[in-house]
This record gives C-alpha cells, sequence and structure tokens, in this order.
C-alpha cells in the first residue's frame, strides 16, 4: 500500500516551488523574487511594499523595485570616504561620529574626518552575515546593524543567527503539512495529491489543502472510506466552511482513496502498477 505513494508524497510537510505547475500559485512578479505570489501577483512582502509606496503602476513598480527582502539589503555604510563600518548615527558609523561631535558639529560635506587616525579592522575581516560587506563593530562578529538585531534577539549562536538571514525561508502558502493525520488518512492524502499531481486538470493550491487537512484532524477519522461521498459532503466541517475549496478538493480524494492499489486491507498484488484510478479524475472535469 505505501509502495503506490512515490517517495517524493511520502513525507509529513510537501513544499512547493512557486511554479509548481500543479501546486503552486505562480512566483512574485518581482524579477527575480521567488515567494509565491498572492494579490496582485506580488508576494506578501513586496505587495506591502507596494501599498506603502501608495499602489503604484504595476508593471513599473514590478521592475524598479528591490527583488530582495529587506533584511537582505544591505545596511548603510559609514559616509566618510574609505571607511567600512556601518552607519550609526547621521550616516557616519559610531567613531566617526564622536570625532565630527568633538569638532562642533561641522558640516559633514566641509569636515575633513582624521581617516589615518582611525584604524580599520584586520584585512579582510568583514561583518558575519552573508551579504553584509561591513566592517565589525569592534570586538563583536557582526556591523553595527546586524550586531544591534542580534542583540535585541538576545544574542543567539553566531552562526545560527547568520544562517536565519541566507535563507530562502519557506512560507505557509507553499507548504502541506500532514503530520496531524494518522498514518492511513495521511497516505490516503499522499496519494490523493500525488494523482493529482499525474492528472494535472486543475491548480490543487497548498491554502485549500491545508484547509482541508485541518477539517480532518478535527474529527476521529482513520480513513477516508470510513463514510461514502454523501456523508463526507454533507457531514464534514459544518458549519461549512466559507470557501468551498476544500470541498471541492475533498471528493477527488475521497475517491482516489477508494482506488484498488490504496484501498484498506486490499492484499498488494491488486496493485495497478502505481497508476491512480480513473475515478481519482479531478470532480471539475467529469
Ligand atoms: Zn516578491
Ligand atoms: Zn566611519
Ligand atoms: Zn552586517
Amino acid at each position: 500500500m505505501i509502495a503506490a505513494v512515490r517517495p517524493e508524497f511520502r513525507a509529513d510537510v510537501l513544499v512547493f516551488p512557486a511554479e509548481d505547475p500543479v501546486f503552486g500559485g505562480g512566483a512574485c512578479r518581482v524579477g527575480p523574487c521567488p515567494r509565491p505570489a498572492r494579490g496582485h501577483g506580488l508576494c506578501q512582502g513586496h505587495h506591502l511594499r507596494w501599498v506603502g509606496a501608495g499602489r503604484p503602476e504595476l508593471d513599473e513598480f514590478a521592475a524598479t523595485t528591490d527583488p530582495r527582502w529587506r533584511r537582505q539589503r544591505p545596511n548603510m555604510k559609514c559616509r566618510v570616504l574609505g571607511c567600512g563600518f556601518g552607519a550609526a548615527r547621521g550616516g557616519l558609523c559610531q567613531l566617526h561620529h564622536q570625532r565630527w561631535d568633538r569638532a562642533g558639529s561641522p558640516d559633514p560635506d566641509d569636515w575633513a574626518a582624521p581617516w589615518a587616525a582611525l584604524r580599520p579592522p584586520a584585512p579582510g575581516a568583514a561583518c558575519r552575515i552573508g551579504h553584509c560587506q561591513l566592517w565589525p563593530q569592534a570586538a563583536l562578529p557582526f556591523c553595527h546593524s546586524h550586531a544591534n538585531t542580534w542583540k535585541v534577539n538576545g544574542r543567539p549562536d553566531v552562526e545560527v543567527f547568520a544562517r536565519r538571514f541566507d535563507e530562502i525561508t519557506t512560507t505557509e502558502e507553499v507548504t502541506i503539512r500532514l503530520g496531524g493525520l494518522g498514518p492511513q488518512l495521511k497516505l490516503e492524502i499522499q496519494y490523493a495529491l500525488q494523482c493529482r499531481r499525474d492528472q494535472p486538470s486543475t491548480k490543487t493550491l497548498p491554502a485549500v489543502v491545508m484547509a482541508l487537512v485541518r477539517l480532518l484532524a478535527a474529527t476521529d477519522t482513520v480513513s477516508l472510506l470510513d463514510r461514502d461521498e454523501h456523508e463526507w459532503r454533507t457531514q464534514i466541517g459544518r458549519p461549512a466552511p466559507r470557501d468551498g475549496g476544500p470541498r471541492c478538493w475533498f471528493t477527488p480524494a475521497a475517491r482516489s482513496a477508494t482506488s484498488p492499489t490504496l484501498a484498506a486491507g486490499r492484499p498488494s498484488s491488486t496493485e495497478t502498477s502505481g497508476r491512480c484510478a480513473a475515478s481519482g479524475s479531478p470532480a471539475t472535469s467529469s
């Protein structure tokens, strides 16, 4: 029975790239941004930025805005030429700001900073955050801003903290989590997902599947075969979820569970070599 589900679907957590033809909602329209699109074809972060900018013309916004996430954009450098410390106050690093202060706060453009007196760190030393080129702050492994963020976060392990900045964190909208389901039910859902992959007639967005998974997890269901199709349609998820998506997806999922390949208790000799049952096709196409 387990053999009917291919290894790539046999996991508690399934993550699909935004551009997946069946399970992806499309990628953000901001150039190389890898995050899945939501409103107006923009990922959550870029959508926020677009709204914050007063909802400018979308194509132009997508073409001109910084594709990086905010936390991957470089911190500002001290404005004194040749200084690699991060800006702390008024565009100056802490040391240059102190000197500028002692010099009587002259016009920064006219102020010739006593650069030679400022000792740079060891050659090649840089903030430990992968993309950050700034000099580390005193004895700390991070530049001014990243050191502040690190302190605010309770000074966690340096390596762990640094890694968090470079990870492309998977967001919930591309993730299906099946850990809350019993073994039989989990297998049936995994198999239904696999059938969707093999018969890609409609999109199946992870959010819709998750709505169904949550409905199932709230019941004492052991298998989709516990009830017949009519019972599922009329009994599950009362009051009915506002969004009909989970229901639409549920029928083909239940049907694929009756496939000879997966049916509970069937001896494995009846396997149809992993093919999805014909009844497993989506309700929308029948
Ligand atoms: Zn984006
Ligand atoms: Zn400086
Ligand atoms: Zn840094």
